[in-house]
């Protein structure tokens, strides 16, 4: 545990020193309790030593500290959700020259532009939200709400899917992974599900899907391109990349993100766009919520593509220390 300290301290101090968000989180992380909850896995004596400290080492290796939130959350069993629930509207702005927010402050909706009309990503939780947030945010940036084209969901779950309808309502088509239609009443048509491997393209944007269950059985990935100031990246706006649930869905989740790896790695995907920044991602988050702090010249959503594959290298190390964790819970209890 010593070693684990010791490397969290030194992280720490140096992350405290690039920003004073950092210095706010890791505020937040040693009160919160970080060491204490690895010290309380790492105790038991010799003969119980908890197999799983190798894996939580590893990945709080890889943890820039953007990411201690995630790693936080994801390497242990009960990690601090500090962040959540605290939704307002937050301030509609443009993140790239084709990609906007027009979400909350703790659930994220978005738009793409495209040549051919518009691509509204997530619904937030409610008719009303979709409303009063979403289109009036639209309206604020510029973008027209008749112009959308399309909704993708990219997971059924409420604070994603709530605002669904006023959309259906408008016959805009709703996208979404194939599982996860059953929880919204069913697929209205064969062209509503979301398949991996899918390009939808409108005009000069074609948008690649990757199917990645664990949080949801029908959790999509959508990879397409963004520009900033014209130069052409590659982001991938996935949600729920976290699993809910015990032992099997995160297999399952180790496995979507190997799968997110392997496609991600060679399309050159250099941005990562996640609907809960404040528990996943806080540089990103810091960058959405507040317009009037950036930089001209410095989009901090751009992680570039190692940083990214280090991102997703942390995760999946976490959700195998945490298999470790359930299969060591379910021995003990056997016992
Ligand atoms: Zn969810």
């Amino acid at each position: 545990m010593k070693k684990i300290r010791a490397t969290a301290g030194s992280t720490m101090m140096r992350n405290a020193g690039r920003a004073f968000f950092s210095a706010g989180l890791v505020m937040a992380l040693l009160t919160s309790g970080l060491p204490a909850e690895l010290a309380a896995q790492g105790r038991g004596g010799a003969q119980n030593q908890d197999l799983s400290l190798p894996l939580v080492e590893q990945a709080f290796k890889m943890a820039e500290g953007r990411y201690l939130m995630s790693f936080s959350r994801y390497c242990m069993l009960n990690g601090p959700n500090t962040a959540n629930g605290k939704g307002d509207a937050a301030t509609p702005s443009r993140l790239f020259d084709n990609f906007y927010y027009v979400g909350r402050t703790d659930v994220g909706a978005w738009v793409l532009r495209t040549s051919d009309g518009l691509v509204l990503f997530d619904t937030l939780y409610s008719t009303d939200e979709a409303e009063s947030i979403i289109v009036s945010g639209m309206r604020e940036l510029g973008l027209d709400p008749d112009e959308i084209r399309m909704v993708v969901l990219t997971h059924s779950h409420g604070d994603h899917s709530g605002g669904m309808p006023y959309f259906r309502e408008r016959e805009v088509p709703v996208l979404v992974g194939g599982p996860d239609w059953e929880g919204l009443g069913g697929a209205p048509n064969p062209e509503s599900i979301i398949s991996d491997g899918q390009v939808v393209t409108f005009g000069d944007t074609s948008i690649t899907f990757l199917l990645i269950p664990g949080h949801t059985n029908g959790t999509i990935g959508a990879m397409f391109p963004v520009f900033e100031n014209g130069e052409r990246h590659l982001a991938l706006l996935a949600g729920g990349i976290g699993p809910v649930g015990g032992l099997e869905q995160h297999r399952t989740a180790i496995d979507s993100l190997a799968h997110v790896a392997s496609v991600t790695e060679s399309a050159g995907v250099d941005v990562f766009v996640d609907p809960h920044e404040a528990i996943i991602d806080t540089g990103a988050w810091e960058y959405i919520m507040h317009p009037e702090h950036r930089l001209p010249n410095q989009n901090n959503l751009i992680v570039g593509a190692d940083g990214f594959q280090q991102f997703i290298q942390m995760l999946s190390t976490c959700m195998q220390a945490r298999v470790v964790m359930f299969e060591q819970q379910a021995a003990e209890a056997g016992r």
